[in-house]
């Protein structure tokens, strides 16, 4: 089992720039990306926020006719209920907190469409809370690299990872584990040649997925 200082540098050397690709100006920007990219692509979120975002303030969206916002939305899984998270969310930010997005979890999960990994995703990156959100990307990872067992969920991996991890910055490795994820190991066909995991890996080792 490699140390955690290993997994960091190795990971810092495949992924030199940790952050975050969903692309925001404003802090509810981030937050309406975020709870935009369930089971969406960053990219699919960003062509759709530019969109958005270009046509709409928090106030906008808040007014906004559902019709519109959903004919925006359309690419996306689920638009007919994001559009209906959206607003409630930019309501429910300009009557609560002048449209400002506060570093409190519990009001953050009590907004509509906001669950705990989207909540740790605005506050790792609007007020660098050490906090992990575990993605789809990052669970994969983790499950081949050791760090989680095959059958744990994704509360246990975030528990396994911020216990392994405590010391180091869980934003960043959030990060470089999502774009490891996404740009090397891929759920099919991983590019396991240029990787510096392969004596440790559970897959490339053993061909488990
Ligand atoms: S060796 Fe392949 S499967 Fe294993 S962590 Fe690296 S890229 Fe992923």
């Amino acid at each position: 089992m490699m140390k955690p200082n290993e997994i960091v540098n190795d990971l810092k050397n495949m992924i030199p720039e940790a952050k975050c690709e969903l692309i925001y100006n404003k802090d509810y920007e981030l937050l309406i990306a975020t709870v935009l990219s369930a089971q969406s692509t960053d990219k699919g979120v960003n062509k759709v926020t530019e969109k958005l975002f270009n046509n709409y303030n928090l106030e906008g969206i808040s007014k906004a006719n559902l019709n519109e916002l959903e004919d925006i939305l359309r690419p996306l899984g689920t638009f007919r209920r994001k559009a209906v998270y959206l607003k409630e969310i930019a309501t429910l930010l300009l009557e609560n907190h002048n449209g400002i997005v506060p570093n409190d979890r519990k009001y953050l999960e009590s907004l509509p469409g906001v669950g705990h990994k989207t909540c740790n995703v605005v506050l790792s990156n609007l007020y660098d809370e050490n906090c992990m959100a575990v993605d789809t990307h990052v669970t994969r990872v983790s499950k081949r690299l050791g760090l989680a067992l095959e059958n744990d969920d994704v509360v246990t991996i975030e528990q396994k990872l911020v216990k392994k991890f405590a010391g180091y910055s869980l934003k960043d490795l959030h990060h470089r584990l999502v774009l490891f994820g996404r740009y090397i190991c891929v759920a099919k066909n991983p590019k396991c040649s240029s990787c510096l995991f392969q004596e440790i890996c559970k897959y490339n080792n053993k061909k488990l997925h």
